[in-house]
């Protein structure tokens, strides 16, 4: 051996003394592309050592050593020939089974939300993959799963019995007649009969049903008459082998269902632009079951506040056993579980529809045959912090692709970007303009509130016309909602003397009142401090409270209507898992009349009783400093709006304004959609703004304000050079300071002509030359592509 030293030492003789060093076999020249939980952009390859090369391939897990000593699990992702340019390339150290973790598909995903989004694939990873799968961080301990089963003790019989045996016992029993209960009550839940197979009971269940003791089952195990057991139990909630039949849909449903089921065979994307109410959902419904017969599985994808029991049980009524949930309140075990069977390809244990929200889009489809994508328009649907900032509509769409399955969206106002998808024939188009049953859309009536205030005809925060509405549905026993997007008791305290307004000690933002809890809280960060007596300012005493969140009117609908039932739905009344669905439960069987609430109430929901809706105040959504702001307002005032009068009769809306003539109020007033979108896409257009061009927005934080201005304007001059006109900024965004990082923001715009991919390359290049820049090592960079 002793010859592979002889002469230059280049590359090629350095590895193989690497090797004997290390004491592998030269056998392989394999090596292994190895995603690992980093932010660090690029590839890691790793060898193969001979004894492993049987068991790695794409998508098994294996541990590897990363830097000095730190080992981490990560997911082989490829596995090839090219050795890599650079010396002491180090081995794979283990492979945990060779099962893969992930498909090929999904590690083709991955890449390409990587490659647009702009992030490594090691942080698509932890988006993706349970925490309990693939640690998140280092690994200390080998490959062990973090992933336990659920077990639970369970009560069999301790023999098999035969009929005259138990009788036996059973009169044996006579004197212990709490005993000879139990043993009863177990033969009756088992549904025991004589010579057949008794199926273990869960203990929770005997308990409760025979209400008894655990001293009791014990007595019963010591006479040898019950065993215990621990078996594996799922966390999931079974939905049963349920299947009505579906509902027949109407003409226009038909028209609507035949014309998507017809452009699918021409185009793989289409939109469904129906009203609310008007049916989209059974829509649905007919295209699973179609896609289910054809035992392909279907992604259903909603905005998490709209993933509620309703609709779970609308879906779960026809499609029993295989209907799958995902959202972020499942644990990590939890979400263990739904990934398996997600994964599992057998139709009897495995999920073929999936319910899910953004981040479902990660879970290990095996067969996609149809991604349906409801309110497709909603911002929930794109994801701000942390890296990945992925679009999950988009890139459900590439995750479709790759499936070779078809993607359906569906909105009753569609965002500016699909529907002018829709428009250049990218996509298909469907629609449905009227509500199922020919009900009207609901009647709006735009409510002044500068002449209210001038004529004192508000009472508190309410119009005449609100008060009227909301006055009326309480007398025929039915049910309203108020919207109101700001959330706490008033947005702000403020010193009437002096103006002075307490604001975050850590961002640069007000304190919001929250009266429930008597304290000032930032809804940035989450500090809260107690109420001043005196001003900050001029030190006289008594703040005054401005503006009014979901809290303040509470307490005032309260005062105003003393015998209605009120409740409250926002990010303060659903903290804990079960209170959202609770609210809507409640609703449901009218133990609500009125329901005060932010954008959470604007979704999904559909209450037969409920055709009041009022929106509180309509010019904080108009006035909201974002290209965006208008066609969002339309939207969400839509959408609100959209709740009310679903079922017999039509509904009323309230809208409160300032500014009646504002052309977006009388564009919802007309349900005008088309003329909305005009408007707002001749103004993108002139103003050159997406769908017209494509964003990336680069958001550079420092805590020190002098250095972040001058980091800044490095970077912003240095992009100028290379992209000239198409840079924006550096600029303080409206938010300018979070948790003691001071923010500042450039925008690219980058022409849909162009390859992305360049101009991509060109800002990594660009911010790596920032990085060198010395003192930047306390500078955080994040790039956010098509930011909304
Ligand atoms: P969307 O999804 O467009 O808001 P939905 O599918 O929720 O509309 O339909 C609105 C209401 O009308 C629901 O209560 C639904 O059950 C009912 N509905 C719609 N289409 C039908 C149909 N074909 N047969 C029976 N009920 C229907
Ligand atoms: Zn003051
Ligand atoms: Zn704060």
């Amino acid at each position: 051996m002793i010859f592979l030293f002889i002469g230059k030492q280049d590359d090629h003789s350095l590895l193989i003394s690497y090797y004997i060093a290390y004491n592998l076999t030269i056998m392989t020249d394999k090596f292994a592309d190895i995603i690992l939980p980093l932010a660090v952009r690029g590839r890691f390859t790793y060898m193969i050592p001979e004894h492993l090369s049987e068991l790695i391939k794409p998508g098994v897990k294996a541990m590897v050593q990363f830097g000095s000593r730190k080992i981490y699990t990560g997911i082989v992702c490829r596995i090839h020939n090219d050795a890599p340019p650079y010396r002491n390339i180090r081995s794979v150290m283990e492979v945990a089974d060779h099962v893969p973790v992930v498909n090929a598909k999904q590690l083709q995903h991955w890449q390409w939300v990587s490659e647009y989004y702009m992030c490594s694939e090691g942080e698509v990873m932890k988006a993706a993959v349970p925490g309990a799968l693939i640690p998140a961080g280092e690994t200390s301990a080998p490959l062990v799963e973090k992933y336990r089963p659920r077990e639970e003790t369970f009560i069999e019989l301790s023999a098999k019995f035969s009929d005259e045996e138990l009788n036996e016992i059973l009169d044996r029993l006579v004197r212990s007649p709490k005993q000879s209960e139990v043993l009863t009550a177990y033969l009756h839940l088992t549904w025991y009969s004589p010579g057949s197979y008794v199926k273990p009971l869960r203990k929770s269940v005997l308990l409760k049903e025979a209400g008894t003791s655990q001293g009791i089952i014990n007595s019963l195990v010591k006479k040898g008459i019950f065993s215990l057991v621990s078996l594996e139990v799922g966390r999931l909630r079974d939905y049963g082998n349920r299947s009505e039949p579906l509902s027949t849909l109407s003409n226009n449903q038909q028209v609507a269902y035949n014309s998507i089921c017809s452009i699918f065979k021409r185009k793989d994307i289409v939109l469904l632009h129906g009203v609310t109410s008007s049916g989209k959902t059974e829509i649905y419904i007919h295209l699973i079951e179609e896609q289910l017969r054809q035992s392909r599985q279907v992604l259903y994808m909603l905005p998490e506040i709209a993933l509620t029991a309703q609709i779970i049980l609308r879906l779960q009524k026809h499609f029993g056993r295989v209907t799958g949930v995902y959202h972020s309140r499942f644990n990590d075990q939890e979400r263990v579980e739904i990934w398996k069977r997600v994964a599992d390809e057998n139709p009897d244990t495995g999920y073929r529809l999936i319910l899910g929200v953004r981040s479902s889009i990660f879970l290990p489809f095996n067969n996609l045959g149809l991604v349906i994508i409801d309110e497709e328009h909603d911002t929930s649907y794109k994801q701000h912090d942390p890296s990945p900032r992925y679009h999950a509509r988009d890139s459900a769409i590439i995750l479709a692709s790759i499936h070779r399955a078809k993607t359906l969206m569906g909105s009753a106002s569609p965002s500016i970007e699909s529907y002018h998808n829709a428009e250049t024939g990218k996509y298909g188009y469907a629609e449905l303009k009227e509500r199922y049953g020919s009900i009207k859309l609901p009647d709006i009536i735009i409510a002044n509130t500068r002449e209210a205030y001038r004529k004192k005809l508000m009472v508190s925060h309410f119009t005449p016309e609100l008060m009227d509405a909301v006055d009326q549905a309480l007398g025929r026993n039915e049910q309203v909602i108020l919207f109101q997007n700001r959330r706490g008791f008033s947005p702000y305290i403020e010193c009437p003397e002096c103006g002075w307004i307490p604001v975050c000690t850590q961002c640069a933002v007000n304190l919001t009142y929250h009266k429930g809890i008597n304290r000032l809280v930032c809804h940035y960060c989450g500090y809260s401090s107690a109420i001043p007596a005196r001003c900050g300012n001029c030190m006289s005493p008594g703040l005054a409270t401005r503006g009014f969140g979901t809290e303040k009117i509470e307490d005032e609908i309260k005062i105003i209507f003393p015998d209605a039932r009120v409740a409250r739905m926002d990010q303060d009344t659903t903290r804990s898992r079960n209170s959202f669905n609770k609210i809507i439960q409640d609703l449901e069987e009218r133990r609500i009349d009125i329901l005060i609430g932010t954008q959470m109430i604007s979704k999904g929901l559909d209450f037969e009783n409920l055709t009041v809706v009022g929106i509180l105040n309509a010019d904080n959504l108009l006035n909201y400093p974002d290209f965006r702001a208008h066609e969002r307002s339309y939207q969400l005032m839509e959408q609100v709006s959209g709740r009310a009068g679903r079922r017999q009769k039509q509904g009323k809306v309230v809208i409160q304004t300032s500014d009646p003539s504002n052309k977006i109020i009388r564009l919802v007033l007309q349900h005008d959609y088309h003329t909305m979108f005009r408007m707002q896409a001749e103004e993108r257009k002139s103003f050159n703004y997406p769908p017209y061009c494509r964003l990336i927005r680069i958001s550079l934080k420092h805590k020190d304000k002098t250095l972040l201005n001058r980091y800044a304007g490095i970077l912003g001059d240095d992009l100028k050079t290379i992209f000239s006109r198409r840079v924006l900024g550096p600029e303080f965004p409206l938010i300018s300071r979070v948790q003691l990082w001071y923010i500042k923001t450039i925008l690219l715009k980058i022409e849909k002509e162009k390859p992305a991919a360049n101009a991509r390359r060109l800002l990594y290049e660009s911010i790596e030359r920032l990085e060198k820049e010395k003192g930047a090592t306390s500078l955080r960079i994040s790039i956010d592509v098509d930011p909304y």
